[in-house]
């Protein structure tokens, strides 16, 4: 939890879904990557990833890791935006086991955890079935 503020200051691109896409092949890193891992081009565009996608994979949580426990059984999920860009996320406001692959989510801004001793709130993006 201690290391969280520094790891938002220096990752803007992980609060605003900064990827990187290919100028060569279109290809949507997030997170953005020095070299393009299908054509090993080297310039990318900067570009905020969309907020609608597709689940492309989920997995439910039922034994959640202290900070979380509170919110299991919860789904994290691989969502694809379009454009191609991918990122996991917390699938939220849904009953996990009625989750399907393919199905559409939208990626809302929320909290993540808060850490009460130290005050600390987390932020990121979830998915919300859309
Ligand atoms: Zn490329």
């Amino acid at each position: 939890m201690k290391s969280q503020p520094a790891y938002w200051r220096e990752r803007p691109q992980f609060y605003r879904l900064e990827a990187g896409k290919c100028t060569a092949c279109g290809k949507v890193c997030y997170p953005p990557r020095l070299i393009c891992p299908v054509c090993q081009a080297r310039t990318f565009e900067k570009i905020n990833l969309p907020l609608e996608g597709k689940l492309l994979t989920y997995t439910v949580i039922r034994v959640a890791p202290s900070r979380f426990v509170d919110q299991a059984p919860y789904a994290i999920g691989l969502v694809e935006t379009e454009g191609g860009g991918r990122l996991m996320a917390q699938i939220v406001d849904c009953d996990p086991d009625s989750l399907a692959i393919g199905q559409s989510v939208k990626l809302e801004f929320r909290k993540i955890s808060s850490d009460g001793e130290a005050g600390i709130i987390c932020y990121g993006h979830k998915g919300v079935p859309a």
